[in-house]
Parts: C-alpha cells; sequence; structure tokens
C-alpha cells in the first residue's frame, strides 16, 4: 500500500520503505545517539497500517462552502488533504470524512486561523483500541456554533457507535489543537480502553498513546525492568503519568506508587482509574515533576523511578531531585531519542549505568520511535550534585546529520 499524498504530507516520512527496513533505520537512529551502547532490535508491528487510535483533522475553509481538512505539510500551516490515510484507524477517517459532509451541509464555517473568525478548526477521533469506545471532539473558536445542537443529534442519527461529543474551545492563534475550555455536548466527556487487563478512562485533553497495542508491549517491558529480580520493591515514582497508565499497571509490584503529571486533567483520569482498577496504593499528584521530586520528604523518595517525559525531556530540576534522592533503578521512556541521550549523560555522570537500550516502533512510517533505557545505580549512593546543563546542540547535530532514507 503507497499513500498519494507521500509526497506532499509531514505525516509519513517512511511511505514506500518497507517495514523491516524503516525498524532497521530506526534501529541505528537510536544508536546514533548511544554510541558505543548495545541497542536492541526494534519491536515493530506485525501489521503497521491503519495503527493511529487518535487523529486530529485541521479544517479550512475550500471554494464553494467546501471544507478541506487533513494534515500539514512538513514544518507549515499547509493542509494537505488526507481522508484515506494510511495511518489512522479506518473507522476515524470515515467518521471524520463524515463530520465534515455533515458541518458542510450546517453550513458551518472552517475558523480562519489569522482573522480568528468562523468556527470548525480542528476535528479529532478518539478511539479505544480495545473497547472501540469512540469520542469526537470537535475544536472550534471561542464564537457562537449555530445550530450545534441539532448537528450533534444528525451526527449520532448517522453514527450511533460515538460514545460521547465534546466541544473545545481554541480561539487563539498558534499551533496547539486543543483549548484549555472543553463541554461536553453528548456521553460523558471520556471514552475508556484496556491496556494489560486494567480499564483506563481517557477524556479529551489527557495525553493516552495513539497505539496501545504497542504501547501495551512497551509498558510490560518497562515494568519488568522496573521491578528487576530482587522481592517486592518498595516505592515506584511514575514520573509525566498522564492517565496513571504505568503506575496502575506497575501497582500489585509495588507496596506504593506515587505518580506526578502536569496537565489537572489527566491527573483527575489517573484518580478515577486508580479507583476503577482498585489500585489502591496509587497516589497521584498534580504538579510539576521537578517540583514535585525535590519536595517529596525524605522518607517517601522512591526506590524506583519511570519517567515518561515529553519530547523536551525531563527538566534539570528533575534532573538534580532525581540524582538527589539516587533510587536504585531509573527506567527512561522517550519518544525524543536526542534528550534522552543528553539526560542519561547527566544520570551516567552522577553514577547510573546504561544497562539496556529497548526501542519500539509505535509510529510505523513516521521518523518517531519510541525508546526505554534501563538505567541502574552502580554506587551504594550515587552523587547529591551534579551540573545539570541541559546543552542541545550537540545532540542536535546528531539528529540533523541522520538519514531518512
Ligand atoms: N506516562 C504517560 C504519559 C506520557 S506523555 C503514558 O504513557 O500515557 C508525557 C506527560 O507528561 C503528559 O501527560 C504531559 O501532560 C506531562 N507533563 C508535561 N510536562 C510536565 C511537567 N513539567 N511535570 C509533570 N508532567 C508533565
Amino acid at each position: 500500500m503507497i499513500c498519494d499524498n507521500k509526497d506532499l504530507c509531514g505525516g509519513c516520512q517512511y511511505m514506500g520503505v518497507p517495514y523491516p527496513k524503516q525498524l532497521a533505520d530506526k534501529k541505528r537512529y537510536i544508536e546514533s545517539f548511544f554510541p558505543g551502547l548495545p541497542v536492541k532490535s526494534v519491536v515493530g508491528m506485525d501489521d503497521p497500517y491503519h495503527y493511529r487510535c487518535k487523529v486530529q483533522a485541521a479544517v479550512r475553509q475550500g471554494a464553494g462552502g467546501r471544507l478541506l481538512y487533513g494534515n500539514y505539510a512538513e514544518k507549515s500551516h499547509r493542509l494537505i488533504p488526507t481522508p484515506d490515510c494510511l495511518i489512522n484507524d479506518a473507522q476515524i477517517n470515515h467518521l471524520t470524512a463524515d463530520v465534515i459532509r455533515l458541518a458542510e451541509r450546517f453550513k458551518i464555517p472552517a475558523f480562519n486561523e489569522k482573522t480568528g473568525e468562523g468556527i470548525l478548526r480542528h476535528v479529532l477521533v478518539r478511539k479505544g483500541y480495545a473497547t472501540g469506545q469512540l469520542m469526537l471532539v470537535l475544536v472550534t473558536g471561542e464564537g457562537m456554533f449555530p445550530g450545534r445542537n441539532n448537528f450533534q443529534k444528525e451526527l449520532r442519527k448517522q453514527h450511533p457507535e460515538i460514545t460521547t461529543i465534546v466541544q473545545n474551545f481554541n480561539g487563539k492563534f498558534g499551533s496547539m489543537v486543543l483549548g484549555p475550555r472543553s463541554n461536553t455536548l453528548y456521553g460523558r466527556g471520556f471514552i475508556e480502553d484496556r491496556i494489560g487487563g486494567k480499564t483506563f478512562s481517557i477524556s479529551a485533553e489527557s495525553f493516552y498513546q495513539v497505539n496501545p497495542p504497542q504501547a501495551e508491549k512497551l509498558y510490560r517491558y518497562a515494568i519488568q525492568k522496573a521491578v528487576g529480580t530482587k522481592g517486592k520493591n518498595k516505592t515506584l515514582l511514575d514520573a509525566y503519568c498522564g492517565t496513571g497508565t504505568i503506575g496502575i499497571l506497575a501497582s500489585s509490584y509495588f507496596n506504593h506508587v506515587l505518580g506526578v503529571e502536569l496537565n489537572s486533567h489527566a491527573v483527575s483520569d489517573a484518580r478515577y482509574n486508580a479507583k476503577r482498577n482498585k489500585a489502591e496504593n496509587c497516589t497521584f499528584v498534580c504538579s510539576d515533576a521537578g517540583r514535585y521530586l525535590m519536595d517529596l520528604p525524605a522518607e517517601q523518595v522512591p526506590d524506583v523511578v519511570i519517567t515518561d517525559p515529553p519530547r523536551s525531556g525531563c527538566s534539570s530540576e528533575f534532573l538534580q531531585a532525581l540524582v538527589h534522592s539516587s533510587p536504585r533503578t531509573i527506567v527512561y521512556i522517550s519518544c525524543g531519542p536526542d534528550t534522552q541521550a543528553r539526560d542519561c549523560t547527566v544520570l551516567t555522570e552522577a553514577g547510573y549505568q546504561i544497562q539496556t537500550i529497548q526501542p519500539f516502533d509505535l509510529f510505523p512510517f513516521t521518523r518517531h520511535v519510541e525508546c526505554v533505557a534501563l538505567l541502574v545505580r552502580q554506587y551504594e549512593t550515587a552523587k547529591t550534585f551534579v551540573n545539570v546543563s541541559l546543552d542541545m546542540d550537540e545532540y542536535r547535530k546528531i539528529k540533523d546529520g541522520f538519514p531518512i532514507t
């Protein structure tokens, strides 16, 4: 299968490249950030198509009342129509197309990024991989959405399988898809998915991996490394925990799990998820991860840390506090190998050794790859102070120099 838009759309840099070669290239890519360290083969998918369970289509005004929708061209806001995107879940492609056709029928204008006028800005659909539940998020400007009620009723008539419909308001300039305010138009405002035998509820604003079956393999691996071979562990810190997926899945191996996350919607989801899954030993806190770890009382300092920061990596405060709390094991999960390598250098200088590096392909056909590094403390107590200078230049050079086939 080949996508007609492969040279236009900024989504898939590897479209047309055989899947085994994609995996081999991604392994070399990770190796370039961890020179001299053994990087394991990338864990791939059996069927690498139609895996995205979360799709956000940008909407633009076309001629004659038509609405255009799709992805952006690389590093731009130029819209490339992608109705049959090969990496999106097929049901999501279908639903998105129908939402757009209905919006045209209701004469709903696209939001204009330059003037701030108009209504429909993005159509975001999320699907529970295991449950099939569907969430539609209509991202609009701040203005009135005339006929909103009839619109959602008509849509539900056409697609009774929709679980919930949310309107999110985003009138700001810039590239953020979601604004800070949402309003549930139908259903409960969240969907559920199942991973590793646990059920997770996910609201519109919370992070949740777009490729759940691959995420499950990654979580399993990360938790196995976190638990290690010794007896029952005491405390796990799940840093940058999102909806609590990792901490809750790991909770039966630890006496206590602490989760920290900045997004308040995700923290509410995590607390609800802990209750729902009877993971009573989990505590979730809404805070900056660095601030939280810095202020943690000595008796609560974790023995094991799993950290899963955004692409920008861990903050210097977090790394400083991490080194200071000196957990026995750190499992570092990342979708940004450049920042991961940078942060791992800080940790190795502080007395940790990288024992394994295992990449997982959560994003076939794109250049992205997720990677788990296991770091183990080499000394009885790690250095309590380390110069945390997060200078990216060195790492950027490697990244930019890497050829993508
Ligand atoms: N471990 C989770 C989420 C990983 S994504 C999962 O697998 O689902 C990274 C998360 O870090 C996001 O939920 C984001 O909201 C959160 N985050 C970003 N900056 C943060 C900060 N400074 N402190 C704590 N959490 C932060």
